[in-house]
């Protein structure tokens, strides 16, 4: 008896070359979780930060008044007279007039509007 049906030839497939392109995808992928790794590991240390009646003299900001809470003239709006309390103690801010509030970090940030990792860089918060 003769079969005769079309054999198809023994040649290499595209199948063999499916792996290859994935090996540098699977390198990409174990790189980024290296980085992920490596970003979770620097830490921030706030106590690295100046004390706040020199941070926000350096940032040429005018406290007025003595005592824990200074006022001084909110950069995040018009403002005509004082209407920001800052805490001398913390550093802690909070405008009376446009609400905007929060810590020395976040001030850095909104006043010389950079994000968070440009801020620790600048201010050099990382723990070594
Ligand atoms: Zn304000």
């Amino acid at each position: 008896m003769k079969f005769d049906f079309p054999i198809k030839p023994l040649t290499a497939t595209n199948d063999s070359n499916d792996f290859s392109p994935n090996e540098p995808l699977l390198k990409k992928v174990k790189n980024l979780r290296k980085n992920k790794r490596f970003v979770k590991k620097r830490k921030f240390n706030r106590a690295k930060l100046p004390h706040p009646i020199t941070f926000y003299r350096n940032l040429s900001i005018d406290l007025k008044g003595i005592g824990v809470w200074r006022m001084a003239k909110c950069p995040f709006h018009s403002d005509t007279h004082a209407s920001m309390s800052i805490n001398t103690d913390h550093g802690g801010f909070i405008c009376h007039a446009c609400g905007q509030s929060g810590d020395m970090l976040s001030f850095y940030i909104s006043f010389k509007e950079v994000d968070f990792i440009t801020a620790c860089n600048v201010l050099d918060l990382w723990e070594k």
